[in-house]
């Protein structure tokens, strides 16, 4: 696949071997194979071919990466997870679900286009057809009702640019929805951004002094309010793996989306 930088236009070709050696040399943790991300404008006959081409990407991933992993025994372990596409329809995502899980990967991205009240449905199809024993990772979901959503349907993990994304224009989260510190009621507002919250930034910084940092243009503000975006989502996960253990996930999504739903 060939892409223009969008930076001085010159072009780039990336291939499944150019990503895994990408993501090998970054040492990254997690691998994804190299995907085609379709949208929801794209037809059915579309959605189909781009597959195939998703699932001949997959295998020459695995190829790659378990080349590049022979060549280097003493490097730390990295995980290829494959990532299943399909958009909206069933037949295709379980499909693809299936086809990846024949291949040799260690966990699996769920990924795509996917419109939020179907979020759950999709899940199941995927997750439904995927191994049991090995990890699944829902792509780029990154708001608490979205979180809860895929854990309740089967997702372990997760990743988004959001909490920091949205710091960087001073939106902060809290167990009361999220809220704009750069306002005027924050002008003299002594408070942190959340009074149940203990990272570094609610230890020890005031919505006041966050405020002032935006105002001024500090780059400081987008760092401190990240810290706190990101232990927020952190936190959640935590707490809502403590509630499945004790059998308690249900009872605790209603109270906690209640809460935050009613504030946001
Ligand atoms: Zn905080």
């Amino acid at each position: 696949m060939t892409f223009k930088s969008h930076l001085d236009g010159s072009k780039h070709r990336f291939t499944p071997e150019v990503s895994m050696q990408i993501q090998h040399g970054i040492g990254a943790d997690i691998i994804f194979a190299f995907d085609e991300l379709t949208t929801l404008m794209n037809s059915r006959a579309y959605q189909e071919e781009s597959l195939a081409r998703t699932q001949r990407w997959a295998e020459r991933c695995v190829i790659e990466h378990q080349r590049l992993t022979a060549a280097r025994p003493d490097k730390p372990k990295q995980a290829l997870y494959g990532v299943v596409q399909g958009a909206q329809h069933e037949d295709l995502r379980r499909k693809a679900a299936r086809d990846l899980a024949a291949l040799d990967f260690d966990g699996f991205g769920l990924g795509g286009a996917i419109e939020k009240e179907n979020l759950g449905t999709i899940c199941t199809w995927v997750n439904e057809e995927l191994p049991v024993d090995k990890p699944r990772h829902l792509l780029g979901i990154g708001e608490p009702e979205d979180l809860f959503e895929g854990v309740e349907h089967g997702c372990d993990t997760f990743d988004c640019v959001t909490p920091s994304r949205v710091a960087r224009s001073s939106r902060v989260y809290s167990p009361d929805g999220r809220f704009n510190l750069n306002v005027a009621a924050s002008t003299r507002d002594f408070r942190p951004i959340s009074d149940e919250c203990d990272c570094y930034t609610c230890a020890n910084y005031t919505r006041a002094y966050l405020r002032h940092l935006f105002k001024a243009n500090e780059m400081l503000a987008a760092t401190l309010c990240t810290i706190h975006n990101e232990h927020f989502f952190v936190s959640l996960v935590d707490a809502m793996r403590d509630s499945i253990n004790a059998g308690q996930f249900a009872e605790f999504k209603t109270e906690y989306l209640g809460r935050y739903l009613a504030g946001a």
